[in-house]
């Protein structure tokens, strides 16, 4: 499903007057199998986002490939990038980038509109209903909470049915008992769906509830379980 090659990703850090390259994910190589959960933990600021951004196909490598459904995004222009991104990937950050202007409703049906699917109102509401925003539908972003905002985000992340969930730390703004929550529904979702699940997170406990643990550390994944 995934296969990640040789990846490696620097960026320039500007201080004063000297300028320096550093190296954030350095010949990092990843296998993972159709439906199959990894975890990925690390320190902050070991490159767990920058790898997703890689995988997802939002930031480009200094070298390496990323092999998604046998597609190498390093094969697609930018365009055909955002395409295959937008019908293959789902991804929940630890910013929820909602569309601020649209109900909460709206925001879990764009995905579908850009794809022009069709829209099952059983499944939209039960998936709302599910991460507990029934009562929030017609609420624009700004009118909820922090904890509500990651639920839409899960919520508008699972509604095209993906066959790769990136998340990127998804339970880091919520308490401990609606997170619990919430990332047990997200487990229920994607082993119900078999979804194949990169999850990025600071929690050894959900971490767990993968197939595969791996520790990123000086720019390489180390198997932890
Ligand atoms: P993590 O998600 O593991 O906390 P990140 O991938 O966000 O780590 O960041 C890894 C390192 O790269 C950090 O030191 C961060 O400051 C740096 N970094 C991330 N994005 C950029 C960027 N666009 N430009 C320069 N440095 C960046
Ligand atoms: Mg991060």
């Amino acid at each position: 499903m995934i296969q990640i090659k040789d990846l490696t990703k620097s960026y320039k850090m500007v201080s004063d007057d000297t300028q320096q390259d550093i190296r954030i994910l350095n010949q990092l190589n990843l296998t993972v199998q159709t439906g199959e959960t990894v975890a990925i933990v690390g320190a902050s600021g070991s490159g767990k986002s920058t790898l997703l951004g890689l995988v997802s196909g939002l930031d480009q490598p200094d070298s390496g490939e990323v092999i998604i459904n046998n597609q190498s995004l390093q094969k697609l222009n930018q365009q055909d990038v955002t395409g295959f991104r937008a019908s293959n990937i789902a991804i929940v950050f630890q910013q929820y980038y909602l569309v601020q202007h649209l109900t909460a409703l709206e925001n879990v049906l764009l995905p579908l509109e850009i794809l022009n699917q069709k829209v099952d109102e059983t499944f939209v509401k039960n998936l709302l209903d599910q991460v507990g925003l029934s009562h929030r539908i017609h609420h624009k972003p700004n009118q909820l909470s922090g904890g509500e905002s990651q639920r839409l985000a899960l919520a508008r992340a699972l509604v095209i049915k993906p066959s790769l969930l990136l998340a990127d730390e998804p339970s880091g703004s919520l308490d401990v008992d609606t997170g619990q929550k919430i990332m047990s529904l997200f487990f229920d979702q994607v082993k119900k769906n078999k979804t194949t699940t990169v999850l990025v997170t600071h929690d050894p406990s959900l971490a767990k509830k993968c197939d595969r643990v791996f520790q990123l550390t000086n720019g390489q994944l180390q198997v932890l379980a």
